[in-house]
């Protein structure tokens, strides 16, 4: 579901077969069959037929920007090097660029401070966990005032969720349970203001908001190393998701 103050103005339904179309075509062919072939057959991208454009319009009340500190890590000519070559390993494009994002991760950090947080993502050294680089990152971490800072741009591909880093949005919540997020006022209305306006803005509907532990089950989950392809966080339960979606279509 789209937000109910972003209306679908215009579909635009392209047949398979013309000039404009083939154009249209041949400029996405390189990403469309790199991600394609990591997925199964029924998966979205290789149905046959149309192809649909819907374009989302603003209103006069689409979700607001939310007031956002612009907190960059390091993300220099090296992490974005990285980043591509990490693109390669785990999805078979080497590309950087975070393109026409479809989902929106939400995670918890296990930690209480913000300032270790950003300390971690932003010391590019090989992640403690899997031992690889870019160091892990996250477009977005809310702090436990109710603060969101923006660490990356979203012109970049992070390191939050295995399997969807190549189309997914991550928002870390300072905390040690998604109980304690959930609880503070402050933080769950920075959350859902962010979320709701990243929604609007990239035209992400609500079932593709997930906790990082429902990773595994998004239809966009994609991931060439074996090892890796049952991996997830206990971060946000489908459970503890359900009270946040609940609270975002409020
Ligand atoms: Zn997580």
């Amino acid at each position: 579901m789209v937000p109910p103050s972003f209306v679908a103005r215009s579909t635009v339904t392209v047949s398979a077969r013309g000039p404009k179309a083939s154009a249209r075509r041949s400029a996405r062919l390189p990403r469309s069959r790199a991600e394609a072939r990591l997925r199964g057959p029924n998966h979205p991208m290789r149905r046959p037929g149309p192809v649909q454009f819907v374009r989302l319009m603003p209103v006069a009340d689409a979700p607001p920007r939310p007031p956002i500190t612009q907190d960059p890590i390091v993300f220099d000519a090296r992490r974005i090097a990285q980043t591509r070559e990490y693109a390669g390993r785990h999805y078979g494009f080497k590309r950087a660029r975070l393109r026409d994002p479809k989902v929106i991760v939400i995670h918890y950090t296990a930690s209480s401070t913000y300032s270790s947080v950003f300390n971690t993502f932003n010391r590019n050294v090989a992640d403690v966990e899997l031992g690889e680089t870019p160091q892990v990152c996250s477009h977005y971490v809310i702090d436990p005032r109710g603060r969101i800072h923006q660490l990356v741009s979203l012109k970049w591909i992070c390191r939050h969720t295995v399997g969807l880093n190549y189309t997914a949005i991550g928002i870390e919540h300072v905390g040690t349970s998604a109980k304690q997020v959930l609880g503070n006022a402050r933080m769950m209305r920075a959350s859902t203001r962010l979320v709701r306006w990243l929604q609007g803005r990239q035209g992400i509907v609500l079932s593709n908001v997930i906790g990082h532990n429902e990773s595994l089950s998004s239809p966009y989950h994609a991931e060439r190393v074996a090892r890796l392809r049952r991996q997830t966080h206990s971060d946000f339960t489908r459970a503890q998701m359900r009270v946040y979606r609940a609270r975002l279509t409020r």
